[in-house]
C-alpha cells in the first residue's frame, strides 16, 4: 500500500507544533480542525477519510467488511493518496478522485467497522504519523491522541450532546441534498458511536491530558478561539 500525502515535504508546511483534535460524529471536529489549521497555516490531516476511502475500496470490491485478511490484502495492492486540496484534503484510491464519494452515512457505518480490525490499523498508522512526523499539523480523527501521535504538543477532545450532534448531523446531510429522515440519522449516529467507543482496538476516549471541549452551546469561532488560547499558552 503506498499511503503517502502529497505536499508533506512542503517546507511551509513544517512548522513546530503537532495538535490532535478527537471526538465523536458530530462533535464539530471537521469544521474545526480545518479552520484551525488554516489559521495556523499547518497542514489539515483528516484521518477518517483514510478510513472511509478503505470502506470505499471494499465496498467496490465486494469484500466482506469483517473479513480481515482479504481487507488486508486489497490495502496492499491499493494506492490510497491523500493530496493537499485549498483547506481541505482530496482523497485518490488508484488514481480515482473519490472525495465527493466518502461523506454519505453507509460508507460512515462500513469505515466504523473496518475501523475495529486491528490489521487495518496497523496498516493505516506509518501513513498518518508520517503525515505528521515533522509537525505543523492539525489531526483529526478518534485516536490521535491516545494512538497516533500520544506526544502531541496539544491534545483535544470535542464533544457534545447526542441531539446537538445527531441536528447537526442532519443539517449538514439536509444541505448537501441528501433527504435522510432524521430518524436514521439517529440511528446510524448511535451505532457509529458505539462501535467507535467499545471496540477493543484504539477505542474513542480522551486522552488523559486532553483538553475536553464541550461544543454543544458553542459556534464555530468561540471554539476556534478557545483552541487558540489554549495552543499559545501550551
Ligand atoms: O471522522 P469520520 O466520520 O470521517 O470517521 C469515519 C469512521 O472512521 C469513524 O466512525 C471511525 O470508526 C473511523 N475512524 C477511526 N479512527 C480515526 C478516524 C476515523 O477509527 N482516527
Amino acid at each position: 500500500m503506498y499511503g503517502k500525502l502529497v505536499g508533506e515535504e512542503d517546507e511551509a508546511l513544517k512548522k513546530e507544533l503537532v495538535i490532535t483534535i478527537d471526538g465523536p460524529a458530530g462533535s464539530g471536529k471537521s469544521t474545526v480542525s480545518r479552520i484551525l489549521a488554516k489559521r495556523l497555516s499547518y497542514l489539515y490531516l483528516d484521518t477518517g477519510s483514510l478510513y472511509r476511502a478503505v470502506a470505499y475500496l471494499v465496498s467496490k470490491e465486494g469484500v466482506l467488511e469483517n473479513d480481515e485478511q482479504a481487507i488486508y490484502g486489497l490495502l496492499k495492492s491499493a494506492d490510497i493518496r491523500l493530496r493537499k486540496s485549498g483547506d481541505g484534503l482530496q482523497v485518490y484510491v488508484d488514481g480515482e478522485d473519490i472525495t465527493g464519494l466518502l461523506r454519505t452515512e453507509e460508507i460512515g457505518i462500513m469505515a466504523s467497522k473496518i475501523s475495529a480490525l486491528p490489521l487495518i490499523r496497523a496498516m493505516l498508522l506509518p501513513i498518518q504519523r508520517k503525515a505528521g512526523a515533522s509537525g505543523g499539523i492539525v489531526a483529526e480523527g478518534r485516536d490521535m491522541g491516545t494512538v497516533v501521535f500520544p506526544g502531541a504538543d496539544v491534545k483535544f477532545f470535542l464533544d457534545a450532546g447526542e441531539n446537538e450532534r445527531i441536528q447537526r448531523r442532519f443539517m449538514e446531510l439536509s444541505t448537501r441534498g441528501e433527504g435522510i429522515p432524521y430518524g436514521n440519522i439517529a440511528r446510524d449516529m448511535r451505532l457509529r458511536d458505539l462501535q467507535d467507543r467499545e471496540r477493543t482496538i484504539a477505542p474513542l476516549r480522551p486522552h488523559e491530558e486532553a483538553v475536553i471541549i464541550d461544543t454543544s452551546c458553542m459556534t464555530i469561532t468561540e471554539v476556534v478561539e478557545a483552541m487558540l488560547g489554549f495552543i499559545s499558552n501550551s
